[in-house]
């Protein structure tokens, strides 16, 4: 299963990756925890990113691309993988899949979990996330129910750069949408519900 998650910040990409990866044992290729891990470490990268994240702009394309290509040669991620968050754009697109060729490999699907950019906001501006583990989930959740880290309200979840990443999402990334709808594996549910429907529609969508 080599899956693509598509959709906007905030609309359960992770969450529905997080339980994929617990029942089908494939890795979670999440780049913008891997850039916070990076962040946090305070490495080369992460002092090269920290600004545009913190500014709800994209990283340019060649750091991000570095750090998916060395994750998808890890052993965990030769059974198959969920990229989550990569591609947000059309380079970083046409270079995976110039990549997975590269390797004898190629996408199975492109998932988009598709909510209105209305709840996108809601949901945004209310979400806390562990420092350790990165689970999601509301405002009044301050230890987290899966690892007992510490909750918190990501930087980039507050009001004035919400706005930024819902307009990078439009014009860099939902472009995508019609990219994979040219490949012929577009597949799209409606994330608008409670996570055990949707979870429900993304095994079926997939086939599993
Ligand atoms: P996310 O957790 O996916 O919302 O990502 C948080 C932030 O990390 C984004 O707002 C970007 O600044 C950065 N980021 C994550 N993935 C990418 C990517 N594929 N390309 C460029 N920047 C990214």
């Amino acid at each position: 299963m080599n899956i693509v998650l598509l959709g906007a910040p905030g609309a359960g990409k992770g969450t529905q990756a997080q339980r994929l990866v617990a029942d089908y044992c494939v890795a979670h290729i999440s780049t913008g925890d891997l850039l916070r891990a990076a962040v946090k470490a305070q490495s080369e990268l992460g002092v090269a990113a920290k600004k545009y994240m913190d500014a709800g702009e994209l990283v340019p394309d060649q750091l991000v691309i570095d750090l998916v290509k060395e994750r998808l040669a890890a052993d965990d991620a030769q059974k198959g993988f969920i990229l989550d968050g990569f591609p947000r754009n059309t380079t970083q697109a046409v270079t995976l899949d110039t990549e997975l060729a590269a390797m004898g490999r190629e996408l199975d699907g492109a998932l988009l979990v598709d909510v209105p950019a209305e709840v996108i906001i809601d949901r945004l501006s209310s979400r806390r996330t562990c420092r350790d583990c990165g689970y999601t989930a509301g405002p009044d959740t301050t230890v987290c129910p899966s690892c007992a880290g510490e909750m918190y309200q990501r930087d980039d979840d507050k009001p004035e750069t919400i706005k930024n990443r819902l307009d990078v999402y439009e014009k860099n990334t939902s472009p995508l949408v019609e990219y994979y709808r040219g490949q012929g594996i577009l597949k799209v549910v409606d994330g608008n519900r409670d996570i055990d429907l949707v979870y429900t529609d993304v095994k079926a969508e997939l086939g599993l």
